[in-house]
């Protein structure tokens, strides 16, 4: 007989690292909302005949997010033989207000009381014996992070689930409401609809129109006006809305057995994490705080430390070692200069242009992979909800934008987070104007031609895409639909604590790789194409540049772009070919300009680009190339999360 046992708990409850515990997998741990949104299936590692799931973070089982949904439907669903519903017990209240609607789910319930290590070490006490009686499941007191009490969890539950008792829980409310619910769960019973969920549930859920279960219920219309009736008149009664009050009735409940078994040491003396918080996340510090440190950010990873791994790379490695030592190979082994050519030029001038700038890339996703990690990124959301509040956007749809930072693709993924489809619209729509990994190529490159590498190039065009979402967002607000209310900005702020060097690798690993494989790929084939099309005419002659295919096309196209200033074809290619992929606005310049001596590749590149651009119109040129449509494969990712292709 195989057990399958549910994960359930609020985002940053530590679900992932109790898996990881009980599994042996290694999830990736995160602090953000929406690390997990696809819920992962494990085998217990001390009883395969054990599988344990872990669900997505949620705070309740309202139907308004992917992640509640999926919670939701599991449980609901795929009825696991049990529940382990953690808990963060330094958070208590929050998190409890979750197990109330997993309990009254029916399906058998262990409550783990995480992060048990940190409670002791505040000297706070909570009664284990009185928090299971009030809320009638076991409740056992662990810590994921140190691995105590994971294995008294789960054997807890296992035996739970041989047990087979349903769990039974009714959250106590007023008698006005208690009425109303009863009423309505005598009507779900006299129209005998076919279901397996507790009544009291449903008849909660239907009090609140939680428009999930009206839907499936199939209730027919009278029925459904009369239960209309009987919330309407609770609700001029208490005068509130159906929702507010089930919420209120919960939270009162909680309160009474909060206060019956958590006892706080020290109230209102500040942690660390508060005392840092009081200068990051103040008023009027707040905003330059993050600005100096991204300007850091940047400063390192582009100006800095960034250039002098760059030029090496790109000078010594494949400037001298590998271009010059091909091309001396090939040259000697009597190869076709066009082959000679295509290889040396075409494929390794602009596959090494791009790839020459992997540290830099690297040494950014690494900072920020720090800053993440550390948990300050998490307070620039919760800052910069200020902001965003007033244009119709809440601080949480700072957090794709961040990880666009990284990448568009996954950082239009991660609006699914965002409860409000408005509010999740409007983000996919703003979030790639923050400047991706792969367009930082683009801003080192120019940079170092033409502003001799100044450090406040990178920061400004960050800063000119924060600009962007702002004023696009005003704009959209006026002119769109998407405007509307936003919701409450609820987000975990996680205690600081120092990284840990091997999920900062990982998380930066993560970002970087598949810029790298997109070098050999894409990138490859497309500057072979580039390549072709530079070195020929319409009558396949091998040609100078400026009398190629390249060339032509390129002309058609540039008068565009002369009102921005940098109407030439180069720059008019290297626009279009950045529509495939940012990186290959970079090859372009590397395959169209590196043609001249192979063995001084950068130097030379940057030499024929500070001849042809001004520092004006290289600035516009990158703003153009920063806020133009992103690539292919974020505007595909656009389509398929807005659903619609226009
Ligand atoms: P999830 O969002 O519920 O999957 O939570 P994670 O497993 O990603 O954990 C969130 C954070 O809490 C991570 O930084 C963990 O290291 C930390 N954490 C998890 N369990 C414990 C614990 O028992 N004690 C302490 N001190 N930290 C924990
Ligand atoms: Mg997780």
């Amino acid at each position: 007989m195989s057990i399958k046992i549910g994960l359930a708990g609020n985002p940053n409850s530590g679900k992932t690292t109790l898996f990881n515990g009980l599994t042996g997998a290694t999830q990736y741990v995160g602090n953000w909302p929406g690390v997990t949104v696809e819920k992962k299936s494990g085998k217990y590692r001390k009883n395969k005949e054990v599988e344990i799931v872990d669900l997505p973070g949620v705070y309740s089982l309202s139907p308004y997010t992917l992640e509640e949904v999926v919670t939701r439907r599991f449980i609901l669903e795929d009825r696991p033989d049990a529940i382990i519903n953690i808990i963060d017990a330094t958070n208590i209240e929050r998190n409890l207000y979750l197990t109330t609607q997993v309990l009254e789910l029916g399906v058998p319930t262990v409550v783990a009381l995480n992060m048990m290590d940190l409670i002791r070490k505040n000297g706070d006490t909570l009664d284990c014996k009185k928090l299971s009686k009030l809320l009638g499941c076991p409740v056992i007191e662990i810590s994921a992070l140190k691995g105590q009490g994971i294995d008294e969890v789960t054997q807890k539950a296992i035996e739970l689930a041989k047990q087979r008792k349903s769990q039974e829980f009714t959250l106590p409310v007023m008698e006005e409401i208690k009425v109303s619910l009863s009423e309505i769960e005598k009507m779900i019973e006299s129209s005998k609809v076919n279901i397996n969920t507790p009544k009291r549930w449903l008849a909660i859920k239907l009090f609140e129109r939680d428009e999930e279960v009206v839907k499936s219920l199939k209730l027919n219309h009278s029925v459904r006006e009369k239960i209309n009736q009987c919330i309407e008149q609770c609700e001029k009664v208490l005068d509130d809305d159906s929702e507010s009050i089930i919420t209120g009735e919960r939270y009162a409940y909680i309160g009474n057995v909060v206060g019956q078994s958590v006892h706080k040491a020290k109230k209102g003396s500040d942690t660390t994490s508060d005392k840092i918080d009081k200068i990051v996340t103040n008023r009027i510090l707040a905003l330059p705080i993050f600005m100096v440190i991204m300007w850091l950010v940047y400063y390192i990873s582009v100006s800095s430390l960034g250039t002098i791994v760059t030029d090496w790379t790109n000078d010594v490695l494949f400037g001298e070692m590998i271009q010059g030592n091909i091309q001396s190979f090939m040259e000697t082994a009597n190869v076709a200069p066009w082959l000679t050519a295509l290889v040396v030029d075409g494929l390794i001038g602009g596959v090494g242009a791009v790839l020459g700038f992997v540290p830099q890339i690297m040494l950014l996703f690494l900072l920020l992979a720090i800053l993440e990690d550390c948990g300050y990124m998490a307070r620039v959301a919760f800052i910069m909800d200020r902001i965003f509040r007033r244009f119709g956007l809440s601080g949480k749809s700072f957090i794709p934008m961040l990880i666009s930072s990284g990448c568009g693709v996954p950082g239009i993924m991660a609006s699914r987070t965002l409860e409000n489809d408005k509010d999740r619209k409007m983000t996919i729509m703003l979030t790639t104007f923050i400047p991706c990994g792969a367009k930082l190529p683009i801003i080192a490159l120019f940079a170092g031609a033409l502003f001799g590498g100044a450090s406040w190039v990178a920061p400004t065009i960050y800063f000119m895409g924060i600009a962007m979402v702002i004023i696009c967002g005003i704009i959209l607000k006026h002119t769109s639909t998407f405007a509307g209310e936003v919701a409450p900005f609820v987000m975990e702020l996680p205690s600081y604590h120092v990284p840990s060097a091997k999920g900062v690798l990982i998380h930066m690993w993560d970002r970087g790789k598949a810029f790298i494989i997109k070098a050999g790929t894409i990138i490859f084939v497309a500057c072979g194409i580039i390549w072709f099309l530079q070195s020929f005419n319409w009558s396949l002659e091998m040609v100078d540049a400026d009398q190629s295919i390249l060339a032509s096309i390129g002309g058609v196209i540039a008068p565009i772009f002369t009102p921005l200033g940098f109407g030439d074809w180069g720059a008019a290619i290297a626009t279009v070919t950045g529509l495939i992929a940012k990186e290959n606005v970079v090859a372009t310049y590397g395959v169209i300009y590196g043609i001249t001596d192979a063995t001084e590749e950068s130097a030379d590149l940057l030499a024929m680009i500070a001849a042809n651009f001004s520092t004006v119109s290289a600035y516009s040129f990158m703003a153009f190339n920063m806020l133009c449509a992103p690539c292919f494969a974020a505007i595909g990712a656009i389509r398929r999360e807005m659903g619609s292709a226009k």
